[in-house]
């Protein structure tokens, strides 16, 4: 089965251009430059019945403006990495999507780590709370992550990195996995990214930054890890689109907004 996976987001969590900045690539006239929060979104159609599923990982704070640049009309599914703001600040604009999966066949099921639901239930309360009385609250409904999780047809594998201290969520779907904001990834996460097709990673930007990888330890990983292709996301206004990929090596790409891959879904056999 194959399925498409569109990057609605590739900047870090300030976007790009950054507020305030006036630096070549904050007010460069490259499209490509300009990053939103970082998310992806994967689509593909139901064999037997042909339906159209779209799942999103991560609902950050231009996730209404994402959905309406590439024509996302439903969510079946969402899956938190975790529950920094860049990631979680977009949860509300579900609502109308919400509505139509709940009048056809129930609340959107968010799938997030213990750490990352107890964060989501204190700041949507009004959304979460069996006591809430708010009318046109989100139709969706918190589940426990678990290691792996099928959701029509598909099997997204969780893949435990760390973001400095902390540990979040990646993913792995067919021959490809999805690592943002990562400063580490344990040496038990490599046994679940043998044969990949498309590895996305988080590369910041070249100094180093207590929670993120930079370029040089993304490279280090997309090397060790061998996916036929590597893209980077989470990308800062230090790196230029077009003067940082002059500089990468064949395989490893920027990602940018709006890309989109053909992606082999078939089952993960790990
Ligand atoms: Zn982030
Ligand atoms: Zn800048």
């Amino acid at each position: 089965m194959e399925g498409l996976l569109t990057f609605l987001g590739t900047g870090t969590s300030m976007g790009v251009p950054t507020l305030g900045c006036d630096c070549a690539v904050c007010t460069s006239e490259d499209p490509h430059d300009r990053r939103l929060r970082p998310s992806v979104l994967l689509r593909w159609s139901e064999p037997m019945q042909g339906r159209e599923r779209a799942v999103v990982i991560d609902t950050g704070p231009d996730f209404r403006e994402q959905a309406l640049r590439n024509g996302l009309t439903r969510v079946d599914a969402v899956f938190y990495t975790h529950s920094h703001a860049d990631h979680i600040l977009g949860l509300d604009d579900l609502r109308p999507l919400s509505f139509t999966a709940s009048r056809e066949g129930g609340p959107i099921p968010l799938y997030a780590a213990p750490e990352t639901a107890e964060v989501l239930e204190r700041i949507y309360e009004y959304t979460f709370s069996p006591q809430s009385t708010y009318p046109t609250r989100a139709r969706v409904q918190l589940k426990t992550l678990a290691e792996r999780t099928e959701v029509h047809g598909v099997e997204f594998l969780r893949v435990p990195v760390l973001h400095g201290e902390m540990e979040i969520a990646g993913f792995r779907f067919g021959r490809a996995a999805y690592l943002t904001d990562v400063s580490t990834i344990p040496e038990s996460s490599f046994a679940l990214l043998g044969g990949l097709d498309h590895l996305i990673v988080s590369a910041l930007r070249y100094k180093p930054h207590p929670s993120h990888a930079t370029v040089e330890q993304a490279l280090a990983w997309a090397r060790r890890i061998g996916a036929r292709q590597t893209w980077f996301t989470h990308i800062a206004h230090e790196l230029g689109h077009e003067e940082t990929n002059r500089t990468l090596p064949d395989g490893i790409r920027l990602a940018h907004d709006g890309l989109s891959l053909p992606i082999n879904l078939g089952t993960v056999n790990s």
